[in-house]
């Protein structure tokens, strides 16, 4: 049954609603990824939108009209292969929701099964939904882990997160990656590309969780999902105006800036 387990407080200043579904919060939410989710509550909360976030999992149906942005963590292969076999059934409704230009952002595991297919670390072949066009083969004893810096050159953006994966993921055509790898290892080693960026979808395998890492990203989740949702003319604080240091530092937040560059 779809549940919502977190939803910011009634308060009389919200001048919009955003409504979130985590696709299968309670399996896939490795290495701190629900972070992503208290990022994007504290980020609309700044943004003067009151944030209701849905866990839709096994069994429930995804009505892609009830929602403005889409978040689906990370896991291990076992707890991925059980949410594969319960995927199928939501793929055309995830698709006209991506298609439509709906916001999401997958992690890891997530990224990997919104694309063709998923090698395991064991070998087995797990089928996607193949809503975008990506695919992820596996590696002889080995994974992905450390820190990792990328940048995107579309929003002349640099994002910093930690990567731990053993799926090797390659992009189609018509998927951009989040970044350029500046060093770790993304999505292959290969191509030097780490994520994906398609319509508005953000995929990546940056853990630690991304978005309260890389605030700017947060930031264009949560402005893209309020223009599709009350129209791309509406007015909004920049982003130096509520979430940079300078910002944290007059609120207190951090001590200085200096010390947080440290
Ligand atoms: N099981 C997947 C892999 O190892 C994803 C792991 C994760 O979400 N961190 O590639």
């Amino acid at each position: 049954m779809v549940y919502t387990s977190l939803q910011s407080p009634d308060r009389p200043d919200y001048q919009y609603q955003l409504r979130v579904a985590h696709l299968y919060g309670n399996l896939l939410n490795t290495y701190g990824d629900n972070g992503n989710v208290l990022m994007l509550k504290y980020v609309g909360e700044k943004l003067k939108a009151q944030m209701t976030f849905d866990i839709v999992s096994l069994g429930d149906s995804f009505n892609e009209k009830n929602y403005d942005i889409i978040f689906f963590g990370g896991g291990q292969d076992y707890e991925q292969s059980i949410v594969a076999k319960d995927l199928p059934d939501k793929k055309v409704s995830i698709s006209r929701f991506i298609e439509a230009g709906g916001v999401g952002l997958a992690i890891c595991g997530g990224f990997q099964l919104l694309g063709k297919h998923y090698i395991q670390a064991d070998g087995k072949k797990i089928d996607g939904i193949g809503v975008m066009g990506h695919y992820t083969l596996n590696q002889d004893n080995n994974r992905y882990i450390g820190d990792i810096k990328i940048h995107n050159d579309e929003f002349n953006e640099t994002y910093y997160g930690f990567e731990n994966h053993q799926g090797r993921t390659f992009l189609s055509d018509d998927e951009k990656p989040l970044g350029k790898v500046v060093y770790g290892n993304g999505n292959n080693q290969e191509d030097g590309t780490e994520g994906v960026h398609y319509k508005n979808i953000f995929g990546s395998y940056f853990h630690g969780p991304l978005l309260s890492r890389n605030a700017n990203l947060a930031y264009r989740l949560v402005t893209t999902a309020l223009k599709n949702k009350y129209g791309q003319n509406i007015s909004l604080p920049a982003y130096q105006d509520i979430l940079s240091l300078e910002v944290a530092e007059e609120y207190g937040d951090v001590k200085s800036k200096a010390e947080f560059e440290k």
